[in-house]
């Protein structure tokens, strides 16, 4: 069965077809600067073995267009990945909130579509383009199922003394003010694999997704018990433009300080702040650079940020009463040995030692970094967010 996966954002639109059999992708590709007299076209084909990689730039006018260009692509003779419409069987859609009315992967209906719209107060950077991504592939391909699979519904399993905030009850049951967490589908995807290789659904776990975005979960038996985002992806671990954790009484004493707006402190914790707000720079490679050649602020916002993650594994690992194994994944996770390395440091009386040759080694695939003795398997695993979205899709439209 043939899938095509999107992650519609405001001015963008990701795509990949999968073929099921053996979760190939035949095609993956971005259109960016919508809207734009230079939008681009980007997309790779992995057919017969050969990577062929295409490039175009011309103006496309909204979702629609970029819809139709991707239909486009995918029917072209030469790229060979379908001759008509009809062999995709289902779009999936990655959608930010799923709030709490969606704990699990969606068919999308009329309703399913109302419940984001509803859903867009939660996030309003991410659902509207997300649900635009849907209304214009139902158009686009109207034979196809579409499925909503949420990057908040794997966090869905918290009890409520994990996603409860102990301010006035009002706030929760009018507006929904809890946490929900976010990175669900990365978190879900090493999860799985983790009890794959592992071979065993009996796991106490911590995945760490360390990307431009970073958050962690405490996960039991395969389900999420505690996650470090909350009600917006500002909480939890230092990140490429934000500080997460922060006593809310700095944003009161700023406000006050400087006589700054909502919107003024908004753009400070989600532009202004993590590596960026520490070192001018949002980028860890550049980050590592700048320690390399021996800047104390580099250093200083890498110990910050590995301090953090390194109290939240403590933290994770009381709540679950023990540890059976760590994930690190996404863009710093799979590749920052001297993350890893420093986010683990000491401790050793949690059972948890990283082998620094096996840590340094660069390879692909899934990998152990800790040392064979040790009680706790240390884990790098790549993520696959839009695998996962595939499966996800395949499974429910099966
Ligand atoms: P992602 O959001 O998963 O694409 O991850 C993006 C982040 O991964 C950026 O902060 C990159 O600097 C970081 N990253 C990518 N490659 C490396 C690398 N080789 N070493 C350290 N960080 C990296």
């Amino acid at each position: 069965m043939k899938l095509l996966v999107i992650n519609a954002g405001s001015s963008s639109v990701k795509f990949q077809v999968f073929e099921m059999i053996n979760d190939l992708v035949l095609v993956s590709g971005l259109i960016e600067k919508i809207g734009e007299e230079t939008s681009e076209i980007k997309f790779e084909l992995e057919n017969s073995g050969k990577n062929n990689s295409v490039r175009v730039v011309e103006p496309i006018k909204n979702h629609k267009e970029a819809l139709q260009k991707v239909a486009g692509i995918l029917l072209d003779k030469e790229n060979q990945i379908i001759e008509k419409k009809e062999e995709i069987k289902a779009v999936g859609h990655r959608v930010v909130h799923g709030g709490e009315k969606f704990k699990e992967t969606a068919i999308i209906n009329d309703e399913v579509k109302e419940m984001i719209n509803e859903l867009s107060s939660l996030a309003p950077l991410h659902n509207p383009p997300n649900l635009q991504g849907i209304v214009v592939a139902t158009e686009v391909f109207p034979q196809a199922k579409q499925v909503a699979v949420f990057d908040t519904a794997f966090h869905q399993t918290m009890p409520a003394k994990a996603y409860r905030y102990a301010i006035p009850n009002k706030f929760y049951e009018e507006f929904g003010v809890r946490a929900y967490g976010m990175h669900g589908t990365s978190h879900r995807y090493v999860t799985k694999e983790t009890a794959k290789f592992l071979k065993s659904d009996k796991l106490k776990l911590i995945t760490i997704h360390l990307g431009n975005g970073c958050s962690m979960a405490a996960v039991r038996d395969g389900k999420c018990v505690d996650t470090t985002m909350g009600l917006t992806p500002l909480a939890g671990l230092v990140m490429g433009t934000r500080g997460g954790d922060i006593d809310p009484g700095v944003l009161i004493h700023l406000g006050k300080k400087y006589n700054l707006s909502v919107s003024e402190i908004d753009k400070i914790l989600n532009k202004e702040s993590g590596l960026k707000g520490l070192t001018g720079l949002n980028d860890m490679r550049d980050v590592l650079e700048l320690k390399e050649k021996g800047d104390v602020k580099a250093k200083l916002a890498l110990d910050v940020y590995t301090y953090r993650i390194k109290k939240y594994i403590g933290s994770y690992a009381a709540i679950l009463g023990g540890l059976d194994a760590i994930v690190f994944t996404a863009g710093v996770g799979e590749n920052s040995a001297y993350v890893r390395e420093a986010s683990c440091e000491g401790l050793e009386f949690l059972g948890i030692s990283i082998d620094p040759s096996k840590n340094d080694k660069r390879a692909k695939g899934i990998r152990v970094i800790s040392e064979d003795e040790n009680r706790v398997k240390v884990l790098v695993i790549p993520t696959n967010e839009e695998l996962e979205i595939a499966r996800q899709t395949f499974s429910i439209v099966q």
